[in-house]
């Protein structure tokens, strides 16, 4: 079990930086993701955890010990990028105890270990099937116990469900978490999915072009996006913006939250008038005849129980999320009214 701490921690390759002055602490037996879109520096941060590439600048400490230039098996780690490969000459027993094999561990003792990790995976009665035979959730179940076996520290997973279909994954997603929840290991769970991130993480830091944006719990992050690129990132749809070129107001009347004054102790006097961006989530918008943001409906993808209408305003195209019970026209007219509690503010930049 480990805390993980990485301070200032830099990554170039030649003129190109990766990773840029990343900071954050990941509290012993927490399942923490690293989520944002391809390039942005997850996978090249991993490796430097894991010990595989050496960092430009800054330190990495793993119980507050500074591992900084220590080899990647001094550190305790177990590296996890690809679920499914398998030794398919090897039984499932094979498989899990190889890594202790490895190491000259003892059979007897090799193969305790063995039964106790196929134990918390719930695969005991698999220990003398052939890889070959075996389902791919079970192959999955597998490769997780050769990670597990040695008793690692800690867990770095790099997409490790990227190449599985979406409903395998989604159960995979739910077997990981569960795994985590009986063993407390530390976890490290890179993605570029949203979902999985929101899913599963105790703490999200999303990163940007080598920066991390933000840290914070999967639901702090959904309501409380810390950047525009945050925000849109997460939630689907995403969350919408709103550009007000001459401050909150729309026409020649403040825009209806303007005067619910939930919202405008929170703009400082001077920024009162300043292009700003507002930020909704598409189910925090209801339509109101009277409401002063107007748009035409551009049209309504429908999903279910809810609906997707999408409506051109002044201030930029905006989706709502309304039960789709409500009837929609397109082409019509109709106003926008927001919650007002629920909205995010932004410099237009
Ligand atoms: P992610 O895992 O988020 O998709 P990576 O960490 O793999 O991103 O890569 C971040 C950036 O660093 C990318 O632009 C990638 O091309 C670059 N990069 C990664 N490894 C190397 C390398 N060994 N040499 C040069 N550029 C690299
Ligand atoms: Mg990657």
């Amino acid at each position: 079990m480990a805390q993980i701490r990485v301070e200032n921690l830099r990554k170039s390759f030649d003129q190109f930086t990766a990773v840029e002055g990343s900071n954050f602490t990941i509290d012993d037996g927490t399942f923490f993701a690293m989520l944002g879109p391809s390039g942005c520096g997850k996978t090249t941060t991993l490796r430097m955890i894991a010990g595989l590439e050496l960092p430009t600048e800054g330190k990495i400490l793993l119980d507050g010990k500074d591992v900084t230039f220590d080899r990647a098996s001094a550190r305790d780690i177990a590296f996890v990028f690809q679920l499914f490969a398998l030794y398919p000459h090897m039984n499932v027993a094979g498989n899990i105890g190889f890594p202790l094999k490895c190491q000259g561990m003892g059979r007897r003792e090799i193969r305790q270990r063995v039964e106790e990790t196929a134990r918390l995976l719930r695969i005991e009665h698999l220990l003398s099937s052939k890889t070959s035979k075996l389902s791919g959730g079970d192959r999955q179940r597998v490769a997780l116990g050769r990670a597990m076996v040695r008793r690692p520290k800690a867990f770095l997973m790099d997409e490790p469900l990227g190449a599985l279909d979406a409903e395998f994954r989604h159960l995979m997603c739910g077997e990981l978490r569960d795994l985590h929840d009986r063993i407390g290991a530390t976890t490290i769970y890179v993605t570029h999915d949203q979902l999985e991130a929101m899913s599963m993480a105790d703490q999200i830091a999303v990163m940007n072009k080598g920066r991390v944006e933000q840290i914070s719990s999967p639901q702090e992050i959904y309501d409380r996006p810390a950047s525009m690129f945050v925000a849109d990132f997460i939630g689907s749809p995403p969350m919408n913006f709103l550009r007000f070129e001459g401050g909150l107001h729309c026409g020649d009347r403040a825009i209806s939250f303007h005067d619910t004054d939930i919202i405008v102790p929170e703009i400082r006097e001077d920024r009162a008038s300043a292009p700003l961006v507002l930020g909704v989530r598409p189910e925090h918008i209801r339509f109101t005849d009277a409401a002063p943001v107007r748009g035409e409906v551009f049209g309504a993808e429908y999903l279910g129980t809810t609906q997707i209408v999408t409506v051109d305003t002044a201030h930029g195209r905006v989706a709502a999320r309304l039960p789709s019970a409500m009837p929609v026209r397109v082409g019509e007219t109709v106003g926008l009214e927001f919650h007002s509690e629920r909205l995010a503010l932004f410099d237009a930049g």
